[in-house]
């Protein structure tokens, strides 16, 4: 990604401001959170959450957890049973991420990584707060590091490894934790912990939630019909996914823009799934930045190790 200047402004009315204005246009911004810092941009918008990816470098694609002010904010993205509003009314604002049915045409697919469910937070930090009221906006937020750093607890921390690939760092001292929010699973009849994390709820890790830990997601969506990559034609039948100069039934990005083709690839594979055609192909996409994501993605769907 193009190079850009990195500010750190410590967190007040004018810096955020500052962070709403950049976050509405679509920008990543790094903000402090009571776990660790996170880089925060507008769930909302789906080119938004690839610049995420990329500034990241994170070579594959893990749903995000979005981050609202209350939950009445949360209600209108996800379904919560009653076990699940109770937790949320005990636990929030806090530490406490739970994943619930996706309720909310307004998410783009690859704030979830295309799958149905959604993870949804109530930070207690006043500068995440404050951001999550000035740009009305639900904040997809993972860490604030690159893929395979530690997570930062420190605006020096995001700059080790974020310098120069995103615009702004709010900068409020050392995040209170230090250690990434408890995530609970309340989609079905129990409750499953997918990570532990500073909210004990007494729950046992099950064999279920050790594979669906970060980064190691068990139930990744995928295409039910058989994926071909660097595809330069259609063959027989099959529903052609194109990028830059392969058009295709339909493309990710006919400029071969990668930020815009991470932003489509979810939907994309959904209305291939969904089409006559019996096969899905893939045009080539270029081995470098969010390029590696979305053929790891591709690969992953096209050897079904779903
Ligand atoms: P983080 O890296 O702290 O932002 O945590 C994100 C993690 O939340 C992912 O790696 C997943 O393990 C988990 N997560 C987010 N959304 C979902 C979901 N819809 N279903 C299951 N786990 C999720
Ligand atoms: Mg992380």
């Amino acid at each position: 990604m193009s190079a850009t200047t990195t500010r750190v402004l410590p967190v007040d009315d004018d810096a955020i401001v500052e962070a709403s204005r950049l976050i509405l246009e679509g920008e990543p911004v790094a903000v402090p959170t009571e776990t660790v810092y996170g880089l925060a941009a507008d769930a909302t918008n789906a080119e938004a959450v690839a610049r995420i990816y990329a500034a990241k470098g994170r070579p594959g694609f893990n749903p995000l957890i979005v981050h609202v002010p209350d939950l009445a904010a949360a209600e209108r993205l996800g379904a919560f049973n009653e076990t699940a509003r109770a937790l949320a009314e005990r636990h929030w604002p806090g530490p406490l991420t739970l994943v619930v049915p996706k309720a909310s045409p307004v998410l783009p697919s690859i704030v979830t990584a295309g799958l149905d469910s959604v993870a949804i937070r109530v930070p207690v930090h006043p500068a995440m707060q404050a951001l999550l009221r000035a740009t009305n906006r639900p904040l997809a937020a993972p860490s604030a590091n690159a893929s395979g750093t530690i997570s930062p607890t420190r605006a020096e921390h995001v700059l080790k490894s974020m310098d120069g690939r995103i615009p702004l760092v709010l900068d409020a001292g050392p995040a209170g934790i230090g250690l990434e929010s408890t995530i609970v699973a309340a989609t079905g009849e129990e409750l499953r912990l997918l990570r532990p994390g500073p909210i004990d709820l007494g729950l046992p890790m099950t064999a279920s939630a050790t594979i669906e830990a970060p980064g190691m997601l068990a139930r990744h969506y995928a295409p039910s019909k058989p994926l071909r990559l660097d595809a330069t034609d259609a063959r027989g039948g099959e529903f052609l996914i194109g990028f830059g100069p392969v058009e295709g039934d339909a493309t990710l990005s006919s400029a071969g823009n990668l930020i815009e083709a991470a932003a489509r690839l979810f939907d994309l594979l959904h209305q291939a799934d969904a089409s006559n055609a019996a096969a899905i192909a893939v045009a080539p996409i270029p081995t470098e930045g969010l390029g590696l994501a979305i053929r790891d993605r591709l690969r992953r769907a096209a050897h079904k190790e779903n």
